[in-house]
C-alpha cells in the first residue's frame, strides 16, 4: 500500500492489481483504468490539498514515485494467474503434554507430616479439581476432637472449658469456616464435592447424654453448624442414653458415627481379624438399627489403627476414619501423614503403612486447633494462590492427555 502523507488518503496497490484499477480508499470509490490520467490529476489536486504533515517531502517526488508504482503494476501481465493460497496440511502434530507442577508444600507443618496424594490417575484428579461446580481450590478443612466441654476448670488435659469452647467456636466463624458433616468430608475427598472454602468438622467423642450436646446447639441454631458424634455401640439396646439419642439425631445437626464396639480396647498390632471385623461391622450394624443410618465414618478408638483395620474398614463400607494424631488441615487429595514412627511423637502411630490416607485422617485437640487457626486459613489462601499459578499448564495437561478420554471439564458452574 503507498501511503500517502495526508494520512486520511491512501492508494491499494493491492485493489490496483486485482481491478485494473486502484482504488482511493476513504470513500471507498474505485476508479478504473481508462480514467487513470484523470485520477492521477485527481491526485495530484488531492495532493496539494493535503496540509504539510510532520514529515516534509517534495511533492513532485511523491507524485513521480505513484505514478511509478502505479505502471510497474499495470505492467504485470493480465494472465500472470493470481497465486492460490497452498492449504495448510491438516495432519495434527502430536502436542507434548507440559510437565505437572509438583503438589503444593508448605513449611508449616513438620517436615515428617508430608501431605500424600490418595488419587493416582492424574486425568481423574485434575477433572474433578477444575471443575467449576466443585470446591474451589485451596478448600482447606480442619477436624477438631472434642471430649469434655466443662463448666468449671477442665478436669482433663483433653477437655475444654465453656469459656474456651465458645471462644473456639467464635473464632472459627470470625476467620470465615463453616462446619460441614461426614457425607459433606467424604464427598468432598473422594470427589472434590464442593463445601466452604474453609470447612471445619467437630467431632464430639464418646456418649453423651442429650443434655450435653446444649453447648453445640446456639451454633446449629445461629449458623446452621452440625456436630460428629462418635457413638459407642458397646450397650446396643440397652444404652441408657440411647433414646434421647435417638430423638435428638432426628433433629438432623448430630451426625451420629462409627466409634467401635467394646471401644475400651483399641485395634493394635496384636488384634485378631474376628475383633476388627466385630468392632466396624458391629458398629454399622447398631447405627443401622437404633440411628437408622448407615455410618460413613470411623472414628478409631483410642487413636488406634493397623493397616489390616484400615483395609477392613474400607472393604466393609467407610469413607473417612479420623485419627487422634493431629498433623494438620486437609485439602482434596492432600492428607499430611508420617510413613514411619517418629521417637519424637512416640504416641502418633504412622498412617504411611496403612496407605489409605482417606482413613486415617489427621484431627486437633481444641486448644492446639485455636492455636493454629489463623496459619491454617493461611495455608489454605497459599494453596489457591499455588492452584490458580498452576492452572493453564495443568489444563494444558488435561487437554492433551486426559480429554480425549475423558471429555472436556464441563465450563460453567
Ligand atoms: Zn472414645
Amino acid at each position: 500500500m503507498v501511503r500517502l502523507f495526508c494520512y486520511d488518503w491512501k492508494i491499494s496497490t493491492t485493489g490496483f492489481k486485482l481491478n485494473m484499477g486502484y482504488k482511493i480508499t476513504r470513500r471507498s470509490f474505485l476508479i478504473s483504468l481508462p480514467s487513470l490520467l484523470t485520477t492521477l490529476s485527481l491526485l495530484a489536486v488531492l495532493l496539494t490539498s493535503c496540509q504539510p504533515a510532520a514529515v516534509t517531502a517534495d511533492p513532485g517526488t511523491i507524485m513521480t514515485s505513484a505514478v511509478e508504482t502505479a505502471f510497474a503494476e499495470i505492467n504485470i501481465p493480465t494472465d500472470t494467474p493470481i497465486p492460490t493460497e497452498t492449504p495448510i496440511p491438516t495432519a495434527t502434530v502430536p502436542r507434548t503434554p507440559p510437565a505437572l507442577p509438583p503438589a503444593f508444600t508448605t513449611t508449616v507443618l513438620n517436615p515428617l507430616d508430608a501431605p500424600h496424594a490418595y488419587i493416582q490417575d492424574s486425568c481423574q484428579y485434575l477433572k474433578a479439581k477444575w471443575d467449576p461446580n466443585n470446591a474451589a481450590p485451596g478448600t482447606i478443612v480442619i477436624v477438631v476432637m472434642f471430649h469434655g466441654i466443662n463448666k468449671g476448670a477442665a478436669e482433663d488435659a483433653n477437655d475444654v472449658t465453656v469459656t474456651d469452647f465458645k471462644k473456639i467456636m467464635e473464632s472459627l466463624k470470625e476467620l470465615g469456616f463453616e462446619a460441614i458433616n461426614a457425607t459433606q468430608l467424604a464427598d468432598f475427598l473422594d470427589s472434590n464435592a464442593r463445601i466452604p472454602e474453609r470447612s471445619v468438622v467437630l467431632t464430639y467423642d464418646d456418649r453423651h447424654t442429650a443434655e450435653a450436646y446444649e453447648h453445640f446447639r446456639p451454633y446449629y441454631e445461629q449458623w446452621g453448624w452440625p456436630v460428629i458424634n462418635g457413638w459407642i455401640s458397646a450397650f446396643g439396646g440397652e444404652d441408657q442414653f440411647l433414646q434421647e439419642n435417638v430423638t435428638l439425631s432426628k433433629e438432623g445437626w448430630v451426625d451420629y458415627q462409627a466409634h467401635g464396639v467394646i471401644h475400651n480396647i483399641n485395634i493394635g498390632p496384636n488384634s485378631t481379624d474376628e475383633f476388627i471385623y466385630s468392632e466396624l461391622q458391629g458398629s454399622i450394624a447398631n447405627l443401622q438399627k437404633y440411628f437408622g443410618k448407615t455410618p460413613v465414618a470411623y472414628i478409631w478408638p483410642g487413636g488406634g489403627f493397623t493397616p489390616r483395620g484400615v483395609q477392613v474398614a474400607r472393604e466393609v463400607g467407610y469413607r473417612v476414619g479420623f485419627t487422634v494424631n493431629p498433623r494438620g488441615p486437609i485439602m482434596f487429595n492432600w492428607i499430611p501423614l508420617s510413613d514411619a514412627p517418629d521417637a519424637g511423637r512416640p504416641a502418633w502411630i504412622a498412617e504411611g503403612p496403612a496407605n489409605d490416607p482417606r482413613l486415617t485422617l489427621p484431627r486437633y485437640w481444641p486448644m492446639q486447633m485455636l492455636s493454629q487457626l489463623d496459619t491454617i486459613r493461611v495455608m489454605g489462601k497459599d494453596a489457591a494462590a499455588y492452584a490458580e499459578q498452576n492452572k493453564a499448564t495443568e489444563l494444558e495437561y488435561y487437554d492433551i492427555v486426559c480429554a480425549p478420554t475423558l471429555g472436556p471439564i464441563s465450563s460453567a458452574p
